[in-house]
């Protein structure tokens, strides 16, 4: 089955190390959300066949909605998709948007998955990455978010300059004593266009070496491994039965269609997105015209390349489904690879797949761009 998601591209303030679409203009939001429902209704008749089972609010910060405007758009994926009533409905948040009532109008309007942008549990830590809340905010949060949600997930970035895994794990291990179902661990990235970027061109602060990183994340996937969690993507970990069904899409070649700036999609081979301009996007839909910046249709080497990485970042790649797609024997194929991969402990091929190791995930970039 495929998946919905619903860009919701506003922040209350640009966080230092975010280069993700937004505004923070938020008086631009009833405009959008009339916009986005009419971008669903102009298109959602090309997908009538078709069932989803999976929608994600993502952003950008979708708490920023209030409940009306979440339930207005919820009301018209409703009417115009055939949802399986057994869909993951997940909606992106942040801790300062949050109390017990607005928990409670996400379960009542059936979101079923919560994903909480907590990022460090160290107050220290948040100032250094600008973000809103604070740890005593967070902890009620968490505590509030788990008493009504039985699947949701806790967001961590780690590998801060100077950042020891001591430090890391004084957040994992509240995340983990919560016994939170789902972690999404990311690195910290100094991506072009941000403030850390620029502090770190103008030597305000340093990066971690290549080495600090890999150290750190070998620690911290190990210590997840131990405690409970397995390693299904190279930023994901989960507790069994609680793998984010919408983001394995992604990484599954499975279809998804994206709705409002910047949101991408995939169906029935073809990738495409919509511009990046919340005011573009706004005027291109009230003028009945697509929003689609960009559309390719993938060939044959493409696709594979594609199943290959997104594959090998996930689960593994399957031998089977493999064959099945582009009709020849990946192990007759790659055979060589395979050889390489494991002889360095980078793969390990079990049960018909070939999937990275810990120290494969780390290089998996690498590995795709070198030998696929
Ligand atoms: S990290 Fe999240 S909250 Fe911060 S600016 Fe980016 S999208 Fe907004």
């Amino acid at each position: 089955m495929s998946g919905l998601y619903l860009h919701i591209p506003f922040c209350s303030k640009r966080c230092n190390y975010c280069n993700f679409y937004f505004s923070v203009n938020k008086k631009l939001i009833p405009d959008y959300i009339s916009a986005l429902k009419k971008e669903i209704n102009l298109t959602s008749e090309k997908y009538h066949s078709i069932e989803f089972d999976s929608v994600y609010f993502g952003g950008g910060t979708p708490s920023l909605l209030s409940e009306s405007e979440l339930s207005s758009i919820l009301d018209t994926l409703y009417s115009n998709f055939k949802i399986s009533p057994y869909s993951e409905i997940s909606i992106e948040s942040n801790p300062e948007d949050l109390d017990e009532s607005k928990i409670k109008s996400y379960i009542n309007k059936g979101i079923n998955r919560l994903s909480l942008g907590i990022q460090s549990l160290n107050d220290n830590e948040l100032i250094f990455l600008s973000r809103k809340h604070n740890r005593i905010q967070s902890l009620e949060v968490i505590n509030l978010v788990k008493k009504y949600f039985n699947n949701y997930s806790l967001d961590i970035i780690y590998s801060l300059p100077g950042q020891t895994f001591e430090n890391i794990k004084d957040t994992l291990d509240i995340f983990i004593q919560t016994e939170v179902p789902h972690i999404s661990a990311y690195t910290l990235t100094f991506e072009e266009n941000t403030l850390l970027h620029k502090n770190l061109k103008d030597k305000l602060i340093s990066k971690n070496s290549t080495d600090i990183e890999a150290d750190l994340f070998l620690k911290l996937s190990s210590y997840l491994n131990k405690t409970g969690y397995s390693h299904y993507e190279v930023s994901s970990f989960s507790k069994s039965g609680f793998e984010s069904k919408h983001n394995s899409k992604y990484w599954t070649y499975t279809d998804y269609i994206g709705f409002g700036p910047s949101a991408h999609s995939f169906y029935k081979n073809k990738r495409w997105n919509n511009y990046s301009s919340l005011g573009k996007y706004i005027r291109l839909i009230n003028e009945n015209k697509s929003p689609i910046e960009k559309s390719i249709s993938l060939n044959q080497e493409e696709s594979k390349f594609e199943f290959l990485t997104l594959s090998l970042r996930h689960k593994g790649i399957n031998f089977d489904v493999y064959e099945k797609l582009f009709n020849e024997d990946f192990k007759i194929i790659y055979d060589d690879v395979i050889k390489i991969l494991k002889s360095n402990e980078l793969a390990e091929v079990k049960s018909g797949f070939i999937k990275l190791t810990d120290k494969g995930y780390l290089l998996a970039d690498e590995i795709c761009s070198r030998y696929f």
